[in-house]
């Protein structure tokens, strides 16, 4: 497990799944302009997004390098597909669409 998802592991422990949804959705809110500043350190963007109090600038930064990774396209562990957008869930990749129907299921 890294960094990133023992956080994710401490927002669900303390009953702050909101928080990782809250994570889990941004990508798909903000604009891709935006992702750039905040992966280029431009602190700036905080006066042009409305977060969270809890959200600080180190873990929206951690994020952003997150979501770095992800757009180079990675293996879906169901499909096989590379994809580039998705979720890293203990270490498994999955694909937008594959975790889109998981949800579904529940
Ligand atoms: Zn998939």
């Amino acid at each position: 497990m890294d960094n990133w998802e023992q956080k994710m592991t401490d927002f669900l422990r303390h009953g702050q799944k909101d928080r990782v949804t809250f994570l889990e959705n941004l990508g798909k809110q903000i604009l891709p302009t935006q992702l750039t500043r905040i992966q280029q350190n431009d602190k700036t963007i905080l006066k042009e997004m409305v977060l969270p109090k809890w959200m600080n600038w180190e873990l929206l930064y951690e994020w952003s390098n997150r979501y770095k990774v992800n757009e180079k396209g990675r293996e879906c562990i169901l499909c096989n597909n590379q994809k580039k957008n998705g979720i890293e869930f203990m270490e498994k990749w999955i694909c937008e669409d594959c975790f889109l129907k998981l949800k579904n299921l529940e």
